[in-house]
């Protein structure tokens, strides 16, 4: 039996990739990472069906990132009307993981041990009554234990929140852990030992356990972090149970997820109070941009890591108050949830990059992943705007030659930084690019704040009134 090698780092895509993972029957340990930076056909069970997030009436991502290349971070996690218990767990874990990366880097403020926490989000199911989502956390701190995954789950019909061993009826819980621990045994890293040991404390058994997550086709996969079972260097497990045998196992939660997944209804229903859709500006360029920014002073104004709602919406109004036209470096997993505000981005005239799928560090991927991290989230662009990007902006700036020749997008950094992350103060945010801004210049911003939007008006009304014209990367790259 060959041993695989583990890479930890291949599976920043995790919650994508796990979808591919293979179940490689009762011995050897499952890796997903083998099965590549791209979701496919699987050898095993039928991969997890994907969700349209876009469909989630008054959906919000949190995002929360860290652009500084010495404390590099990026969390996120979506905040769905009416399963506030399991929103708030997830914002609890996120933010202990956050606070403790934090604490470690003011600790040892180098980052010279190419720290980056990374956090994402996968919906496996949203409709009817069931919510489920899985977080996916690649923490490369030595404290940081690699990737870890967990899946939330939220019962509309309860009006509660689940762990994922709810998804199992409490009468059947023996034979399911039997099964899981026959499963285990044998394979390479664990052995009868180990596994019952990982089992025996009862309290252990749910944290274990907090990644269950049906296929399409009904089955049901459980996986394992790396030394929750067995040798931590045989890395992460994967069980996966056939539809037939994991049926009489669920709980009544569990067969509406599982039924959920195999058959989604058209919309979630979580109960909660009509959330009314937010606004999307309708705002429609007038033709192409005539503006010769070898006659008259320019500026590209990029806003980085959205689209955010409501925020995105509120700057797109601005910039069409001044007939301004900026650049959106979007992350795809945002775009996922929020297709309608890239398109108005597009109408409206302004230029969308991209800005890769989940904000990891480029440099720090195979190119591979690179190349699945820039193209997912072209494919996402194109869906929602008709036009695929021509411009990447690597995270954190951070680009090598490795990344260059992963991709053909162009790489776009900047002239003149805002730092608007680090400062949540609008006046300081517009103060920062009216006092130092040049000509030509490329101001970079993050639309996920509410006070960097707050800071566009008076950037906006200040250098108009200076005679700057607001164009988009590529209209200033082709005429300056
Ligand atoms: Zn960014």
């Amino acid at each position: 039996m060959r041993t695989r090698l583990l890479f930890p780092s291949l599976l920043l895509l995790g919650s994508l990739s796990l979808t591919a993972a293979c179940s490689s029957g009762s011995s050897g340990a499952s890796d997903s990472a083998t099965a590549g930076a791209r979701p496919g056909p699987s050898s095993g069970t039928s991969p997890v069906r994907a969700v349209d997030p876009s469909k989630i009436r008054g959906l919000r991502i949190v995002n929360d990132n860290g652009e500084n290349s010495s404390c590099p971070f990026a969390t996120s996690y979506p905040d769905v009307p009416g399963a506030t218990a399991m929103t708030d767990a997830m914002k609890k874990d996120v933010e202990q993981r956050l606070a403790t990366f934090r604490q470690l880097c003011d600790d040892d403020p180098t980052g010279a041990d190419g720290r980056e926490l990374n956090i994402s989000h996968q919906f496996l199911v949203a409709s009817g009554n069931v919510l489920g989502v899985r977080l996916t956390t690649q923490d490369r701190t030595a404290a940081g234990g690699g990737l870890r995954t967990r899946t939330y789950w939220y019962d509309g019909k309860a009006g509660a929140d689940r762990t994922a061993l709810a998804l199992v009826g409490d009468g059947s819980r023996g034979a399911f852990i039997a099964a899981l621990k026959k499963q285990l045994k044998g394979r390479d890293g664990t052995d009868a030992g180990t596994v019952d040991e990982a089992f025996a404390d009862r309290s252990n058994v749910v944290a274990i356990l907090d990644d269950m997550a049906f296929t399409a086709d009904g089955g049901l996969r459980v996986t394992f972090d790396r030394d929750e079972v067995g040798a931590a260097a045989a890395g992460r497990y994967v069980v996966a149970f056939s539809k037939a045998t994991v049926t009489p196992w669920l709980s009544g939660f569990g067969k509406r997820a599982q039924h959920q997944t195999v058959q989604p209804s058209r919309s979630l229903d979580l109960g909660a109070t009509a959330t009314p859709a937010p606004a999307v500006p309708t705002h429609t360029a007038s033709g192409d941009d005539d503006t010769d920014c070898k006659k008259v002073r320019c500026i590209a104004l990029t806003f980085d890591d959205g689209p955010a709602a409501p925020e995105t919406a509120t700057l797109l109004t601005y910039l069409a108050q001044y007939h301004a036209r900026a650049t959106f470096f979007v992350v795809g997993q945002n775009v996922a949830a929020h297709a309608d505000l890239v398109r108005a981005e597009a109408r409206a005239g302004h230029e969308v990059g991209n800005h890769s799928w989940n904000h990891p560090d480029l440099t720090k991927l195979t190119p591979e992943e690179v190349t699945y991290q820039l193209n997912h989230t072209s494919a996402a662009i194109k869906a929602a705007t008709g036009k695929a990007p021509t411009l990447f902006r690597p995270p954190y700036g951070a680009v090598n030659s490795t990344v260059r020749s992963a991709t053909k997008l162009s790489p776009v950094l900047w002239t003149l930084d805002t730092e608007d992350w680090k400062y949540p103060d609008s006046a300081k945010v517009a103060q920062s690019v009216i006092a130092k801004v040049q000509r030509n210049d490329v101001v970079l911003m993050h639309d996920i704040h509410a006070t960097s939007v707050a800071a566009v008006p008076e950037i906006l009304r200040t250098l108009s009134a200076r005679g700057y014209r607001f164009v988009t990367v590529s209209h200033l790259r082709a005429t300056m």
